[in-house]
């Protein structure tokens, strides 16, 4: 089963590739790249799965006959934030934002919040679908708290802020095995893997 993957994020690709590999799929993970590139989309929806279905759409038109697509969008939720950025996680800062960019800005917005109230969630949705078959949704989340300072240098994104319940270090000091067991893509991908194998046997 070829699977292209609806993402013009290398840090994703890395992530789908390693766990599509730790899970052994019978797949062969293209990105979009493979298929002439992420078409440009206006991510308008108002949850992750909505944003997830825009991609898949997208380049499903542009994947060879048969070829599955698949699309992941996710975002951090901080409760003291009213829920935000949620999704809008990728352009936090601005338009054309970058994650330090991200994580400056929402170190500034938590000034002064404790420790206890700085709560938050890491949410993905995952949209996976080839031309003329049923569209299919998985969903993860990973509960955890935003640190006073950045810590670690794997990952991406808001990373280096997150601590998940249970850790004393952010998803960037734990590095990507520890982060894919138990984050949001990790939980999702392992849904959908589930999926892939009685597609593939
Ligand atoms: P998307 O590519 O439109 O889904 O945007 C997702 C954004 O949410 C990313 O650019 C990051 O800012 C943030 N994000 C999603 N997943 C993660 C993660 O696993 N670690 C850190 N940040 C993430």
């Amino acid at each position: 089963m070829e699977v292209y993957l609806a993402s013009g994020n290398q840090h994703k690709l890395e992530e789908f590739i390693e766990m599509a590999r730790e899970l052994e799929l019978k797949i062969s993970m293209k990105s979009a790249n493979d298929a002439g590139g992420m078409p440009d989309v206006d991510e308008n929806g108002s949850t992750f799965a909505e944003n997830a279905q825009i991609k898949v759409e997208a380049l499903v038109e542009k994947v060879p006959e048969g070829a599955w697509v698949l699309a992941d969008d996710s975002g951090l939720i901080v409760d003291a934030l009213n829920g935000e950025p949620g999704v809008h996680s990728a352009r936090f800062a601005g338009p054309s934002a970058n994650a330090t960019a991200n994580n400056i800005k929402l170190l500034h917005l938590l000034h002064g919040v404790p420790e206890d109230e700085r709560t938050a969630r890491f949410s993905c949705s995952l949209c996976f679908m080839k031309r003329g078959a049923e569209t299919r949704i998985f969903s993860g989340k990973c509960e955890g708290h935003i640190m006073i300072s950045p810590s670690g240098e794997e990952g991406f994104g808001y990373d280096p802020l997150f601590r998940p319940i249970g850790f004393d270090e952010t998803f960037a000091d734990l590095g990507s095995a520890v982060k894919n067991s138990l984050s949001h893509r990790g939980r999702a991908v392992a849904d959908w893997a589930d999926h892939v194998r009685q597609l593939t046997g």
